[in-house]
């Protein structure tokens, strides 16, 4: 009996099989975050710092204006009002990007752009709106002068230098993931490029004679290779490199060669052969390269699995996950077990998924035992969650994997879930219908 979708065995051999938890240990543990590269900061997105980040400079570099408007000294001010304007001398313009050249003395202002470096002697900018400058262009008055029509407190609209970020300061500290503003931040203080953990190469490789590469023409008894399409898109989402095998075809010279070119990885990912039945071949292919482990862990789907570090050339080893043939097996495989892994090899701390508690939709059946993660789909409605099954939950059923966006998880020692139950979902994904 091989396939993990049926249950027709009723003898529960639980003591073979391992639970998720300690099949997780076992592989988690055999992995450490790699080695810092030095990159440019544009393509270490989603990439984790090597590298406490400290500013060699003041953001702003110097006091500069917040507003378009008139650089002045607030004393000047006293008692303006939009019926009693306080005329002052224009003597100049500053522009961002250019440096004051004249000094604000008392009775004089200087017109100044957003973000331009504030001249000395100046403590305050009046925005142009709060001055007469806009009447007086009506009228055609002459520009040397201006009326402002406010009072102002001391400093106002005047960014002071080392404002956003001071010389010296830790910026950003290592271990941070970088997203967006990180980049930003990094360009803010001049870094063209950054130290972070390189990220993970992942080699992926299906085997079965029954596979058809898509763009293939379609043949009797053949099907389409969808497992290294969906373990590249799942390596590529959580920040690894996919490598591309292709398929092995299931004889030992075809495994031996295509395996050969998997073992410069950082991770060897397999699908396929090994269900009982199959795997002696496999097995034969492993043993002859390191120690393989062939297991059954408590879950379903995915309860077939096999894990070993391969040898490989310089010395190295590779680790191997061998992911069920099965497409939904092999998705919640990786989901379990491979896509922790990659995150450890970035530097990342947080390996878990987010869960949620959702009202069940419809029922999971769980009859042997084994910890059922089931496609749902999650929706929120007034604040709370609602979990609806995707439909039929066979391993195979690929397309009930897309209509998911969870996994809801029922206990090993739970027979059944019930619609109206509260039930935990690992989310897949969030999105705008669960409102996060
Ligand atoms: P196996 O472990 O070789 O017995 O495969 C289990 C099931 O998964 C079989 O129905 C295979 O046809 C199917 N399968 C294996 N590899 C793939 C793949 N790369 N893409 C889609 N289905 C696959
Ligand atoms: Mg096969």
């Amino acid at each position: 009996m091989r396939d993990e979708n049926h249950g027709h065995h009723h003898g529960h051999h639980h003591a073979d099989m391992l639970s998720v938890e300690e099949a997780f240990d076992r592989i988690i543990s055999a992995f450490e975050p790699l080695e810092a590269e030095e990159k440019p900061i544009l393509e270490s997105l989603g990439q984790v710092l090597a590298a406490d980040v400290y500013s060699p400079l003041d953001i702003p570099p110097a006091a500069n204006s917040a507003m378009d408007g008139y650089a002045l000294r607030h004393q000047d001010l006293k008692g303006a009002a939009s019926g009693n304007p306080v005329t002052l001398k224009v003597i100049g313009l500053v522009a961002a990007g250019q440096l004051p050249t004249k000094r604000v003395e008392p009775g004089t202002t200087i017109r100044i752009m957003t973000g331009a470096p504030v001249p000395e002697g100046c403590d305050t900018v009046v925005p142009f709106e709060e001055t007469d400058e806009v009447d007086r262009k009506a009228q055609g008055r002459g520009m040397d002068e201006v009326g402002v029509l406010v009072a102002q407190p001391e400093g106002k609209h005047i960014r002071p230098a080392g404002e956003d970020v001071k010389k010296g300061e830790l910026v950003l500290e290592k271990g941070a993931t970088l997203r967006p503003s990180e980049v930003g931040v990094l360009a803010s203080l001049g870094l063209e490029r950054v130290r972070v953990i390189r990220r993970p190469t992942v080699a992926i490789l299906a085997t079965g004679d029954e596979l058809l590469t898509p763009g293939q023409k379609a043949q009797p008894g053949r099907i389409y290779d969808s497992n290294s399409y969906s373990l590249s898109a799942s390596v590529l989402r959580y920040g690894g490199i996919p490598r591309l095998l292709g398929i092995a075809r299931d004889n030992l010279e075809d495994m031996h060669r295509k395996l050969e070119e998997g073992l410069t990885a950082d991770l060897l990912l397999t699908s396929a052969g090994v269900s009982k039945g199959d795997y002696d071949m496999v097995k034969d292919v492993l043993a002859e390269r390191g120690e393989v482990n062939f297991w059954s862990v408590r879950m379903r789907p995915a309860k077939p699995l096999a894990w070993g570090m391969l040898r490989a050339p310089g010395n190295r080893q590779v680790p191997h996950l061998g992911l069920p043939g099965n497409p939904v097996s092999a998705m919640v495989a990786f989901e379990e077990f491979a896509r922790p892994a990659i995150l450890k090899m970035l530097g990342k701390t947080r390996l878990a998924k987010p869960t949620i508690e959702a009202e069940l939709q419809g029922p999971i059946v769980n009859f042997d035992g084994r910890r059922v993660f089931a496609r749902v789909h999650v929706t929120k409605s007034n604040g709370a969650y609602y979990a609806n099954p995707t439909g039929p939950q066979g391993s195979n059923i690929l397309t009930s994997m897309a209509r998911a966006n969870g996994l809801a998880i029922c206990p090993e020692d739970e027979p059944k879930m019930d619609k109206g139950q509260m039930v935990r979902v690992k989310m897949l994904d969030w999105n705008e219908e669960v409102g996060v």
